[in-house]
């Protein structure tokens, strides 16, 4: 049975919640966890509720906060970011939970407000995002496999630091503004790119880490996001399965995409 636990970590001076959800009644599949930052990307919380509960595991969800203004939650999107305050000061301002990862993509976070050109807002948005990540996400040093999921709304990978294999077709490359894909599997590690460009039955892209590395005064490159903390600074391996929320079976594909991925065999 999954159990879900609610843990405060302030961001400035909002709470917000890191939810986990676990179910140790089956032996959980060692050093993977699974993690959902976009409070908007429902689907993907269930489709991973739905593999934990036969295969164990844990899943850390991000509850964004609810004190948003009237003015700011009639902005587009607004449940995929973070409103959040900082001491001393009245603004509210907006962070992408999947951008907060590096310096690079701190300062260059400039979706409606530009939090990262306020040195007090970077580094609470900094300390927040190390204590997810120390102790939750990487719960010291134990997870040694990042699996996050995503849903998107029809976007394209088009990341011009990813090397994408396409399932049904031998097109291979890494040129931005090419790829029209919304379901697929992102990886850091080619090992896995391998192992499920061979199963040839998902999308795979491999996050080109020496592209990255190279270019990582660039947020075109660093964007900041957990792949990319993955890829060049703490080297863990990291899996991102991503379905189109709109996708006519969304919620079963995704689930499908987790049990490939999340299998004893492999890990
Ligand atoms: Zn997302």
């Amino acid at each position: 049975m999954t159990i879900s636990a609610d843990h405060n970590l302030k961001l400035g001076r909002t709470d917000i919640i890191v939810r986990i959800h676990e179910n140790n009644s089956l032996e959980r599949i060692p050093g993977s966890v699974f993690v959902n930052l976009h409070d908007d990307e429902n689907i993907s919380v269930q489709a991973t509720l739905q593999v934990i509960e036969e295969r164990g595991g844990r899943l850390i969800e991000l509850i964004h906060p609810n004190d948003v203004p009237v003015d700011l939650r009639e902005r587009p999107k607004i449940n995929r970011y973070i409103v959040f305050r900082i001491s001393g000061d009245e603004h509210y301002y907006i962070a992408d939970p999947n951008r907060i990862f590096t310096d690079v993509g701190r300062k260059n976070d400039i979706y409606l407000e530009n939090y990262g050109s306020n040195v007090n807002a970077r580094q609470a948005v900094e300390t927040f995002s190390d204590k997810l990540l120390r102790d939750f996400i990487l719960e010291g040093i134990n997870t040694d496999v990042i699996i996050a999921v995503h849903n998107n709304t029809g976007l394209d990978l088009s990341d011009p630091s990813i090397i994408l294999k396409k399932k049904d077709g031998q097109t291979e490359k890494n040129e931005p503004q090419t790829n029209l894909l919304s379901n697929f599997l992102l990886v850091t590690n080619e090992n896995h790119y391998t192992r499920f460009v061979n199963q040839n039955k998902y999308n795979v892209g491999l996050q080109d880490n020496g592209l990255i590395l190279q270019n990582r005064d660039s947020s075109n490159y660093n964007d900041g996001s957990i792949s990319v903390y993955c890829g060049i600074v703490n080297k863990i391996p990291y899996i991102n399965v991503e379905v189109c929320s709109s996708y006519s079976n969304a919620l079963q594909y995704q689930v499908d995409m987790l049990r490939s991925v999340y299998t004893r065999e492999h890990n």
